[in-house]
């Protein structure tokens, strides 16, 4: 992505929230976006996703520029090119752990097998159960396996524990770096955890709109070593 800028525009005031913010994103690469709140992390991943556009800028996909797709070509990409997972889960409550992973995997051309991602999540056993009748850590199981079934190119993560405890967001950081291998997905997360930065294959620091420095992890740690 090449000098991407986004602007508020709120009544008379503008407000930055990206600027000329360029990276790079390599498949089956881990990447860990660190900043302060306000610091146009979200803005960053939702423009990728496809979810927002630049107000200035480009974003290519595969040599192909997101920021010129038409209408058709973007709907897919969203659909079907990202999976989003957020700090809230957003799973439908009135459908089963399976049916909300289902439901995701209807628009699209390719997914996974169904059995196979919720075992993977470690959801075999609660598949039938409603959200209502899960824990956060395994609605955001749901919500990963929602995500990877898809089979998209990006797994793009806002805060996935941000409202999970301790241990559980551990776990989740852990089956995070399992799809991340297993299904060579290239993962991106936000997080306000300055520590998470040391599982990322590449850390992206932002400050106010700007991506202030971009960090390789030769030795990236596993979630479970990070040093808090
Ligand atoms: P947090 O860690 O709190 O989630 P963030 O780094 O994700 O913060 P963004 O949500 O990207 O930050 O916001 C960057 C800036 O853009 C902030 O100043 C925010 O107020 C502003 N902003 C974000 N979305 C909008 C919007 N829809 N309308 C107006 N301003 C917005
Ligand atoms: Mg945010």
């Amino acid at each position: 992505s090449e000098n991407l800028n986004k602007t508020y525009q709120m009544g008379e005031v503008e407000v930055r929230a990206l600027k000329n913010a360029t990276f790079d994103l390599y498949e089956g690469e881990f990447v860990v976006i660190l900043g302060p709140s306000g610091s146009g992390k979200s803005t960053l991943l939702n423009i990728l996703g496809g979810m927002d556009t630049p107000t200035s800028g480009q974003v290519y996909v595969q040599e192909k520029e997101l920021t010129s797709f038409s209408d058709r070509q973007l709907t897919q990409y969203r659909r079907n090119g990202v999976g989003f997972v957020f700090q809230f889960y957003n799973l439908m409550a009135n459908l089963t752990a399976r049916e909300n992973v289902e439901l995701a995997t209807e628009i699209c051309t390719t997914s996974l097998n169904l059995d196979e991602v919720m075992g993977k999540v470690g959801l075999s056993e609660r598949a039938d159960h409603f959200p209502s009748q899960l824990s956060g850590g395994e609605q955001q199981r749901v919500a990963i396996a929602r995500a990877v079934a898809k089979n998209p190119l990006l797994l793009l993560c806002d805060e996935p524990t941000g409202a999970l405890d301790f241990e559980t967001g551990i776990r989740i950081l852990e089956l995070l770096k399992e799809v991340n291998l297993t299904y060579n997905k290239t993962v991106v997360i936000i997080t306000h955890n300055t520590p998470v930065g040391a599982m990322g294959d590449r850390v992206i620091r932002m400050r106010s709109g700007e991506i202030t420095d971009i960090t390789v992890n030769e030795n990236p740690v596993p979630p479970e070593r990070i040093e808090w």
